[in-house]
């Protein structure tokens, strides 16, 4: 059995997370939904005490100060990352389909993931954008913990990498991922929780102002357009997945375009594409934190 997939950022180790059961699922390719937006709400992110909360007399000591700083912007907060899938999936057909409860339904532990026509693989991809995401959020001070630790693993279970955003108390959790959409579809779009009675009820306002920024940003960022084969102007409300309706955080999925597309994925493929994407998400995320430290 696997053991814990709590993932640290440089900063930050976070107690042992608990791998409760809970589902969480990866997204690419299923039905959506349709989204009326509502922006009017405001709650404000809790700041999760503590951890890494570098004082000021253990910084400057040398090499390990840069580890433990924490100041910027978003100092004193805690994102989540859940980069899609992982590398390990496709070999471990068993464990991955094995099923969890998703909060609305069971669904498999997790899938495999999307391919360009050109063999780069969506996991790859998740992977890389978070990690070059990581390093931005903590540049500006928040703490940062991935769901899984590398790209050559299993899993873990859409249940796991809810409750590791869940453990974490983090202030904002995002899921990473490229769609396998229709060839001739393009674009990117945000997913957000439905309203789940017992489930999202409590998130999905704050998921819903987080989805706008993380579009808002993403779409500035990149110049990517909004898709045009799923959702609504960028945007999908979704209540069947896992890894949204077992968050207790507010927590959104980006899927960063198509990987099926020719020219999605040639964008996707490109490293300084996806540096761009990663400092947009980052820009769209500091955005939500920042203005919910102020309400
Ligand atoms: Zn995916």
């Amino acid at each position: 059995m696997r053991t814990n997939t709590a993932l640290l950022g440089r900063t930050l180790r976070l107690a042992p997370l608990v791998a409760a059961a809970v589902l969480t699922l990866p997204a690419c390719g299923a039905t959506s939904g349709d989204g009326t937006p509502d922006p009017s709400a405001a709650p404000a992110p809790s700041s999760s005490g503590g951890a890494g909360a570098a004082t000021a007399d253990q910084r400057g000591s040398g090499a390990d100060a840069e580890a433990t700083s924490a100041e910027g912007p978003l100092a004193g907060t805690t994102v989540v990352i859940d980069p899609g899938h992982n590398g390990g999936n496709a070999d471990a057909a068993g464990k991955i389909s094995e099923l969890v409860d998703a909060g609305h339904g069971h669904k498999a532990c997790d899938t495999v993931g999307a391919e360009s026509a050109d063999g780069y693989t969506e996991h790859a991809f998740n992977w890389d954008v978070s990690e070059r995401l990581r390093d931005s959020l903590e540049d500006e001070g928040a703490e940062v913990v991935l769901t899984r630790e590398d790209d050559k693993g299993v899993g873990p279970c859409i249940t796991e990498r809810a409750e590791i955003g869940n453990e974490a108390r983090a202030d904002a959790a995002i899921s990473i991922h490229a769609d396998g959409g229709p060839s001739s579809g393009r674009g990117f779009h945000v997913i957000r929780p439905g309203e789940l009675d017992g489930y999202t009820d409590d998130i999905a306002e704050p998921s819903h102002r987080l989805a706008l920024d993380v579009r808002a940003e993403f779409e500035e960022g990149t110049g990517q357009q909004r898709a045009d084969y799923i959702a609504e102007e960028g945007l999908d409300e979704r209540t069947d997945l896992g890894g949204l309706n077992l968050s207790d955080v507010p927590k959104v999925f980006l899927e960063a375009g198509n990987m099926s597309n020719r020219a999605d994925a040639a964008d996707l493929a490109d490293p300084e594409w996806r540096e761009t994407a990663a400092e947009s998400v980052a820009a769209g995320i500091s955005r939500f934190l920042q203005r919910g430290q102020k309400d």
